[in-house]
């Protein structure tokens, strides 16, 4: 599994791309990532939403007009038809509405959605495996150092509690994506969640 990785846009959005080899699937295409997107794949099969955010989705659209499938949770697929900032240029739909702990095959790469609400209502992490790697996709869930606001339109500090509490009984280690700046792990970001708790 090869990953690389973009920002795009104002809020420096990352987005990645999976490669397997065979096949590529693109996660969070924000502001003007087609282009890069379309440079750095053969095969390109799907693209993935961690949540629905403008910047996350922006480019949704131009993938649509190449036939390919765009995954999100059921959750968030409101936020790509009109985002809650009115930011996005074009809606987009998407073709698989994912539930929590819901499993997508894309050639050899295999995508698991892990439902964490808070940030926004279908906010999840997507666990990908591929040729025995696995890595964590956390879109503004989890940061380096950091978690993601909880204070937006269709946030729920609520939710975001539940989530972190769930998380941290996530015992694998992997590679973890943030949505914005740079790549930790998994465990490393789990030793924060009590800090992050007791301050909510
Ligand atoms: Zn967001
Ligand atoms: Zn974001």
């Amino acid at each position: 599994m090869k990953i690389v990785k973009k920002e795009f846009g104002s809020y420096m959005t990352n987005c990645y791309i999976v490669d397997s080899g065979e096949v590529q699937i693109v996660i969070d295409p924000g502001v003007n990532a087609y282009e890069w997107v379309m440079k750095n794949t053969s095969n390109l099969k799907a693209v993935f939403n961690t949540h629905g955010h403008f910047d996350h989705v922006y480019d949704n659209y131009k993938f649509m007009n190449d036939d390919l499938e765009i995954y999100i949770h059921k959750d968030d697929s409101f936020m790509l038809k009109k985002d809650p900032f009115n930011l996005l240029k074009e809606g987009s739909k998407a073709s698989f509405l994912a539930q929590d702990k819901d499993e997508f095959r894309v050639g050899e790469i295999l995508v698991k959605f892990h439902h964490f609400p808070g940030h926004t209502p279908g906010c999840c992490i997507l666990e990908v495996a591929c040729n025995g790697k696995k890595a964590m996709f956390s879109g503004d869930f989890l940061f380096k150092n950091t978690i993601g606001r909880y204070d937006f339109p269709f946030s729920n500090s609520n939710d975001m509690r539940d989530s972190l509490l769930k998380v941290a009984k996530f015992k694998d280690e992997m590679p973890l994506y943030p949505g914005h700046g740079e790549n930790s792990t998994l465990q490393t970001e789990l030793k924060n969640i009590e800090f992050y708790l007791a301050r909510m």
